[in-house]
């Protein structure tokens, strides 16, 4: 078996591993590279491999740094099978065809300023057509626990990650001798969260390739965050402002729901606080939740099945429309407004941020990550004027970063996942280069590498 690396390679996007055994070639993720410009640009670059010569392509998750490439493999001719659990296809699907049309979006605003400069038109990376032909390409799903053959002597597992709905690590075997094992660790996320189950261990391996995202620190207590957003919102209520939170669709929207469920249901949130969920694909992604409740944990999969839904709030309001989202600018006060995108880099909660930002009465809360030169990064860094839609909008909300939300989990989780498995070699990727460093002198009775762009080996 040989694995060779081509993404997230000392950095956190662009997931992609390439597994060859025997005579096939499996791919694990197709990620997009996010971040800086630079980054974005490495998008366009060659895969380092054949995209027409892999026969599968196994995906952990959804998030876009892991199958944000997928549509630019299929056309640049990928014709294999693309292999995941229920719940990641349909994710995948959203998210894919979000990242598509952002794609045009920036190609047609390049073409109206390359037009007036005399500058020449940029394509966009991969339209929604491409990203439909990718569709075609996804096979059979993949559940928990059970094999899916790839040949007869390959097989692949999938275990439940617990990092967003449908995450899984992903165990590679090839039975026929000698024996050989790979296993993926994909995004691991934390135990005791809201919905999902604890991550899973897999079977040992004789490699473990695994992510160090937060390798160099521990996360406060959950419930300490939970009651920090309890706390703030009631306050904001009380000054008679708006609450603004700026969400990932993607599982954040869906937990910060679940925890104002249980804020109202336990009188520590008004009963008929209005909330406002304005972000399509965090409705959408909602829905395909409410679709899988195999993948809850035990507790909820129960109370969901007993006809209680997690995301069910007495003054839910979800707004698809464009006349909806304008209408809530309209809000004096006394509303939670959730809306995308999470950095603040676009999207809706741009409106709301020109709306609610220079008023004292109104809060934004940032519950997830920030990466440098982000709106939401510059506002947490206490910012005390900001530029929106060419207005200058000063600061005078209240905001409040909150960091215990985290879907990934932290150093010591991530030890004690790679103690349970004792691997004799390990691979480490997606994390920044200093926070793998240090992870990697925690590390004992393993042999550590830390691959570039390109690097292979032999397992
Ligand atoms: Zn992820």
């Amino acid at each position: 078996m040989k694995i060779s690396f081509h993404g997230a390679d000392r950095e956190v996007t662009g997931s992609c591993h390439l597994v060859e055994a025997k005579d096939k070639r499996i791919l694990i993720d197709c990620g997009m590279y996010q971040g800086s410009s630079d980054l974005d640009d490495a998008n366009a670059d060659s895969f380092g491999f054949d995209p027409g010569s892999i026969d599968f392509l196994l995906l952990t998750h959804a998030h876009l740094d892991h199958c944000g490439r997928i549509p630019l493999l299929v056309k640049h001719g990928f014709t294999g099978e693309i292999i995941t659990t229920a719940a990641t296809r349909e994710l995948a699907r959203l998210v894919m065809l979000d990242a598509a049309h952002l794609h045009e979006e920036e190609a047609e605003h390049h073409a109206r300023h390359a037009h007036r400069g005399g500058d020449t038109a940029r394509r966009p990376l991969y339209d929604t057509a491409d990203a439909f032909n990718a569709l075609g390409h996804f096979g059979r799903t993949a559940v928990y626990g059970e094999p899916v053959m790839l040949t007869p002597t390959l097989h692949a597992t999938f275990y439940d990650a617990g990092h967003i709905l449908g995450s899984a690590s992903i165990r590679i075997e090839c039975t026929q001798e000698p024996n050989r094992s790979v296993i993926f660790s994909g995004d691991l996320g934390t135990s005791g969260r809201a919905i999902l189950r604890d991550p899973q261990i897999p079977p040992p391996a004789n490699v473990v390739v695994m992510e160090t995202t937060y390798g160099d620190r521990v996360h406060k207590e959950l419930a300490l965050s939970v009651g920090e957003l309890y706390a703030a919102i009631n306050d904001t209520f009380a000054r008679g402002g708006n609450v603004v939170i700026p969400t990932f669709a993607l599982e954040r929207a869906q937990e910060i729901l679940y925890y104002l469920r249980e804020g109202i249901e336990s009188g520590r949130l008004p009963h008929s606080m209005p909330v406002y969920l304005d972000s399509p694909m965090a409705v959408s992604a909602t829905e395909v939740f409410r679709r899988h409740p195999e993948c809850f944990s035990p507790k909820e999969r129960a109370l969901f099945e007993d006809g209680k839904d997690p995301f069910s709030l007495p003054g839910l309001h979800f707004t698809r429309d464009t006349a909806d989202s304008i209408a809530l600018n309209m809000l004096d006060g006394g509303a939670v407004i959730m809306a995308g995108s999470g950095m603040c880099t676009g999207g809706r909660v741009r409106h709301h941020l020109l709306h609610n930002l220079a008023r004292h009465d109104s809060s934004v809360i940032f519950v997830g990550y920030a990466a440098r030169g982000t709106l939401a990064r510059v506002l947490i860094d206490g910012a005390k004027q900001v530029t929106l839609f060419g207005e200058s909008v000063p600061v005078r909300a209240r905001l409040h970063t909150i960091n215990g939300f985290s879907a990934h989990a932290d150093r010591d989780e991530l030890l004690a996942w790679h103690r349970a498995l004792k691997p004799a070699r390990t691979v480490l990727v997606h994390g920044d280069e200093d926070v793998m460093q240090q992870f990697a002198s925690s590390l004992e009775d393993t042999e550590v590498h830390m691959p570039r762009r390109g690097d292979e080996f032999l397992v």
